[in-house]
């Protein structure tokens, strides 16, 4: 897809790519990282931009997946992990510490949902912690969720994330999106389609005695609001029918303010999961929510290994480990983070600058006749080729994908950094100027695409 021009400014990426393949599968270290022809391989990275290999710089709107929203190598956190680095002694202790609670405590202020708090290496782990919290909870061991939401790599929930274009009348059919997952997995997650609360309502009352968990992103893939009443819909079912609410909020947590799209839409789930910004630039992953669900975890309460009785109740051994969980230079990456958003007006620039971003495209879409709009909520928004409602992964299949693939190209070669076909994140380094920036090679990529140059 790359132009001859570009291969020829890429080609140290090409050859580094190349290389990599020898001894990486597919030469990416994640699925996720890989684009055709090659990736661009990165070597530095200054505030709102990437530097590849060959030098050449880009605009970074991935931001690694949306995580980096003060931009990269903020001072900030570079000086607070130096000093925890230099009082501490040591990178971790590998026992309890101080940061740990601090981080809990600050959770717990920040969502009304949260009482108590675990940590994790990674989203994915939040979401698996917070799915074995619920069915252990519940004691229906079958979970539901959506399609087109991705909660990470793991059997349960690799569902359905890419699923085929189907009839809006028929249900999601489950389909696993990996090969190598157990058979049963597609019995066992069940399928809801997003923002239609009568297909949702009906499949989730037809499994009501085998459904222990309900599992979603508030906000689809980061960019695709739910419905005004959506949540709150989906709220009172889920009480109403003892399956545990979970928000994953590993995108929109701390994107949409401090509190998350829970904040944000006044709807309170169960459990949460979060990461991406969380950590700072560092991985973190934490499940928060309902201490009666949350104590499950507690080695005081029937312990991981034996199952035990305290208090006169008989609690099922539920485990939960990891090496690294509470890593002290991550929570410290993360509390500056929190830090920083929590001073006056960051999140109303952010979002400011993102809609003059969002507009500013519109605009250069409509001049140059192409059909596009974006979507978003916050500082994440996509571009979708289309000129119909966006309202659930459908209507993104129905898109005009080979166009939106043509333009990512484009981007590229412009200098503006974005995964193809995948969301544009904001950072606090997206100044108004660099926004302007970015709009005018918008515009230069445009007329490379339209040929109107
Ligand atoms: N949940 C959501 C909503 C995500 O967007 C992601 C990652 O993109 C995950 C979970 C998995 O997080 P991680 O990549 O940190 O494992």
């Amino acid at each position: 897809m790359y132009t001859t021009a570009f291969k020829k400014y890429t080609s140290g990426s090409s050859r580094f790519y190349q290389e990599a393949c020898q001894w990486l599968p597919g030469g990416v270290s994640a699925n996720i990282k890989y684009f055709s022809p090659y990736p661009l391989v990165m070597k530095e990275a200054d505030g709102p931009c990437l530097i590849d290999v060959d030098g050449n710089r880009y605009i970074d709107y991935n931001l690694s997946y949306g995580a980096l929203i003060l931009g990269h190598g903020h001072p900030a956190i570079v000086a607070a992990i130096q000093s925890q680095l230099q009082e501490a002694g040591t990178t971790t202790f590998g026992t309890p510490h101080l940061l740990e609670q601090e981080m809990g405590q600050l959770l717990v202020q920040l969502y009304p949902s949260i009482e108590k708090v675990r940590y994790t290496h990674s989203g994915m782990e939040a979401a698996l912690l917070a799915i074995r919290l619920a069915t252990a909870w519940t004691g229906k061991r079958k979970i539901a969720k959506f399609e087109g939401h991705y909660h990470g790599s793991f059997d349960q929930v690799l569902v359905s994330v890419n699923p085929s274009q189907r009839s809006r009348s028929q249900a999601p059919v489950p389909t696993a999106d990996s090969y190598g997952m157990p058979d049963e997995i597609t019995k066992n997650t069940l399928v809801l389609p997003f923002n239609d609360m009568e297909q949702t309502k009906a499949l989730l009352e037809k499994h009501v005695h085998e459904i222990g968990a309900v599992i979603l992103e508030p906000v689809q893939a980061g960019f695709i609001p739910p419905d005004p009443a959506f949540l709150k819909e989906l709220r009172k079912m889920t009480r109403k029918w003892n399956m545990v609410l979970i928000f994953d909020e590993v995108k929109t947590g701390f994107r949409m303010g401090l509190s998350g799209a829970q904040g944000f839409y006044g709807v309170s789930p169960d459990l949460t999961a979060l990461g991406k910004v969380l950590g700072g630039g560092f991985p973190l992953g934490v499940v928060g929510g309902r201490k009666e669900i949350m104590e499950l975890c507690s080695p005081l309460r029937g312990t991981n290994i034996l199952s035990t009785e305290s208090d006169g109740v008989k609690y099922k051994p539920l485990f939960h480990s990891g090496t690294h969980n509470g890593h002290p230079l991550i929570l410290t990456a993360g509390l500056t983070t929190l830090q920083l958003l929590k001073k006056d007006k960051v999140y109303r620039d952010l979002e400011q600058n993102t809609m003059k971003l969002r507009r500013g495209m519109e605009q250069i879409l409509e001049q140059y006749g192409l059909p596009g709009k974006t979507v978003g909520v916050g500082s994440i928004f996509n571009l979708v080729m289309t000129e119909q409602p966006v309202r659930q992964i459908q209507d993104v299949l129905q898109s005009d994908q080979a166009l939106r693939k043509k333009l990512d190209a484009f981007l590229l070669e412009q200098g503006i950094y974005v995964k193809p076909l995948n969301r544009f994140s904001t950072a606090i380094t997206h100044t108004s100027e660099i926004i302007g920036e970015t709009l005018d090679r918008f515009e230069r990529g445009i007329r490379k695409l339209t040929g109107k140059e």
